[in-house]
């Protein structure tokens, strides 16, 4: 169904007849044109009226391949930047129909916090997205031997993490199931329990798979603290998001794989836990795959293979993780993030711009 709706709005074949020739009968006949098209299989052609409409999605937040909400949103800015994109209003952002999108959001964020000095973390290896600190509260650092992240106070779930992942860290250890509050959080903070997630409707989705940390019992009970967890519905954690995790994981029984993986979640789809939880409306991910892991960081070329997708936290998606791919740039339009943030601009400029094609 959603590929139909996007063939609809964005061929450009139909623009063009409708523009031509205005009766509505041309634009019937393209929209049935397209319909046809993809029906039959012409699977090249409609990746063709696809792929130019990309040009101009390239600077458009992941929603729009799918279905925006207010709450997918970080500014009512970004919001208007896609209802201007539309003329049509598709995702219904200005039910008032005064121009304005989404104006219950703050006007425009603040801009990243200042950079701060750059870890020896290996999982901060390739940059801190945030520049997660001590200094901000709702973007706090916390760092661990199994992985790094950036903390949100108000909205109590991570913003992000980060995590190296190789064979190294793939044993044979149990599911912990341990569950729990962390304790590193500052005094005073409130710390999230599992209790607030219960009967809400929402897994415990972790961020840093259970599965991506099973060396020892120490490493996979670390990933149930419950900063490294957010609100998720069943159907994406046992779903789209579950199958790349077992498709990152498989990745290394190739030999020399490395992985670097970023993932996190933004928007807001209300709140759980008496207030003390925001269900985030959109989970993304990198995954950066080096093959020359001894080089590090400097191993990544414009040539070096990484996933992206971005994905709705809903009940109703598609099953397949692969029809969420995006580019990092579009992760970063939605997030005001800088991802890869310490590979070398120029190479930073080409990888984040391909669209992730697995
Ligand atoms: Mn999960
Ligand atoms: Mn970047």
């Amino acid at each position: 169904m959603d590929r139909l709706l996007r063939l609809r709005w964005f061929n450009p074949l139909t623009v063009l007849l409708l523009s031509m020739h205005g009766p509505k009968r041309i634009w019937f006949l393209g929209i049935w044109l397209n319909l046809l098209l993809s029906l039959a299989g012409c699977e090249r052609l409609a990746w063709g009226i696809e792929q130019l409409a990309d040009s101009s999605r390239a600077s458009l937040p992941p929603c729009v391949d799918d279905n925006c909400n207010c709450g997918d949103f970080r500014d009512q800015v970004s919001a208007q930047q896609v209802l201007e994109a539309f003329s049509a209003d598709p995702y219904d952002l200005d039910r008032d129909v005064n121009g304005q999108a989404c104006e219950q959001l703050p006007n425009a964020v603040a801009a990243l916090d200042p950079a701060i000095e750059s870890s020896q973390n290996i999982h901060l290896r390739l940059g801190n997205p945030s520049n997660a600190s001590a200094n901000n509260l709702n973007n706090f650092l916390i760092e661990r031997r199994q992985y790094a992240l950036s903390y949100d106070h108000d909205r109590g779930v991570p913003n992000w993490v980060s995590w190296q992942l190789d064979a190294d860290w793939l044993g044979e250890v149990e599911r912990q199931d341990d569950f729990r509050s962390d304790d590193d959080l500052p005094q005073g903070w409130y710390p999230v329990t599992p209790e607030d997630y219960q009967g809400s409707g929402y897994d415990r989705g972790h961020v840093v798979p259970s599965g991506d940390r099973t060396a020892n019992t120490e490493d996979n009970s670390a990933t149930f603290l419950m900063t490294n967890i957010i609100p998720q519905t069943p159907e994406n954690n046992r779903g789209p998001w579950r199958e790349l995790e077992e498709y990152a994981r498989n990745l290394l029984n190739q030999p020399d794989i490395a992985l670097y993986i970023i993932a996190g979640a933004y928007g807001d789809r209300g709140q759980i836990g008496d207030g003390k939880v925001t269900v985030p409306s959109r989970l993304w991910k990198v995954i950066v795959v080096l093959d020359q892991p001894e080089v590090g960081v400097e191993g990544v070329s414009i040539e070096t293979e990484l996933i992206a997708v971005d994905m709705p936290n809903r009940r109703i998606l598609r099953q397949n993780w692969r029809s969420y791919q995006t580019s990092i740039d579009r992760i970063e339009v939605a997030t005001g993030y800088d991802l890869l943030a310490h590979v070398p601009e120029q190479v930073q400029t080409v990888i984040e711009a391909r669209e992730s094609n697995f």
